[in-house]
């Protein structure tokens, strides 16, 4: 089936276009910028900036695709979870387009998206069962996918700040602009990783019991304030290569490391990454070395399908279709904090 996909759940207005698991287009307008002074995410800004930015991507997702509005078979819309002004304003936009052209639609997770973005990898199809972690400014979610259309669980996820949230917040605190992941990576240059040794959330033996998939990384982020300011205080330069490398360093160290006990421990040999933050190339490289230690395949999908996108969304929805799930109706709404184990709504 032929499906356009919309995603509004953040700050990147998405639209894509699929036939079936083959993509056709991918359109991506980021109001990142805006957000920039800011020093994160602002909702209001965000949704305002959807709706400008909306029906041009719309517009050059079916140029893309070279495809017209009467050819879709279908419209998919991300209904949540992320920030409900935003995603209101794609809802809104697929509900009219679903409307006129008599075409169904379907609400899904945008979490699930993540992970079928992979489907549009043309490298090797999806293989499930898998263990999925997806990280980014927004979630930090450690998932065991069964089968994409039915069966998806929430093994752990970040109990305070996201991963990407954690670098935007320590690049604030060490004077380096938003977003935070690709200035840290560039601090990081030189520096010596072990030379700082900052606290791993939730890693002790205690907090394992109740919190084994769980993320933190709020003390982490207050443990490099800390250090800066022991520092600053006692009239040192501070070795911001080796603050950067360091940091880096221990938000990686965690994430791998309970991604691959994840898999571990269910005895599932995949391991998926998505996500923005999958763009720090050290995340890359931890989770290679140990995935390949382990016995463990790593898939990690082109960049591009990565961060948030509309044409994910659109490639959930043509599974479901093939799947034979019905479609979502129009009476749905924007539900900032639909679980994951909401595939659609
Ligand atoms: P959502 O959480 O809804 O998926 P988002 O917009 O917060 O949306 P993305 O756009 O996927 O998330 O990713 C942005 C985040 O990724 C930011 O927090 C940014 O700092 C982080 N990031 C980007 N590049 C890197 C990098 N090289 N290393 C670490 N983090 C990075
Ligand atoms: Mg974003
Ligand atoms: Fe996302």
């Amino acid at each position: 089936p032929l499906v356009l996909g919309i995603e509004t759940s953040c700050d990147e207005t998405g639209v894509g276009i699929v036939r079936g698991t083959d993509l056709l287009a991918n359109t991506i307008a980021s109001s990142m910028e805006e957000h920039a002074r800011y020093g994160g995410v602002v909702p209001e800004v965000a949704a305002r900036a959807h709706l400008e930015a909306l029906g041009p991507a719309i517009r050059q997702a079916l140029d893309e695709a070279s495809v017209s509005l009467a050819d879709l078979d279908a419209v998919a819309v991300t209904s949540g979870p992320g920030l409900a002004g935003a995603l209101m304003v794609g809802v809104g936009a697929a509900k009219a387009l679903s409307i006129s052209l008599g075409v169904p639609l379907y609400g899904v997770n945008h979490l699930v998206g993540h992970v079928g973005a992979d489907l549009l990898d043309d490298r090797a199809p999806l293989e499930t069962p898998t263990v999925a972690l997806l990280v980014s400014g927004g979630h930090t979610s450690l998932l065991l996918v069964r089968d994409l259309v039915s069966d998806v669980e929430l093994l752990g996820e970040t109990i305070d700040d996201a991963a990407g949230e954690a670098f935007d917040k320590v690049a604030r605190l060490l004077g380096l602009p938003y977003p935070g992941g690709p200035e840290i990576d560039r601090a990081a240059i030189g520096g010596d990783p072990d030379s700082i040794r900052f606290p791993r959330g939730l890693t002790k033996p205690k907090d394992l019991e109740r919190h084994r998939y769980d993320f933190s990384f709020s003390g982490l982020k207050t443990a490099v304030a800390r250090w800066v300011e022991r520092a600053e205080a006692a009239g040192d330069e501070v070795p911001l290569a080796d603050v950067a490398a360091s940091f880096r360093e221990a938000v990686v160290d965690v994430l791998v490391g309970k991604a691959i006990a994840a898999c571990v421990d269910l005895g599932v040999p995949r391991l998926l990454l998505g996500g923005g933050v999958v763009a720090n190339a050290r995340l890359r490289q931890v989770a290679e070395q140990r995935a390949d230690a382990a016995g463990i395949s790593l898939r990690i999908p082109p960049f591009s399908l990565c961060t948030d996108n509309g044409a994910m969304i659109a490639a959930l929805g043509a599974k479901l279709i093939m799947a034979g799930h019905e479609a979502s109706g129009l009476g749905f709404g924007a539900d900032s904090t639909l679980p994951v184990t909401d595939i659609r709504v």
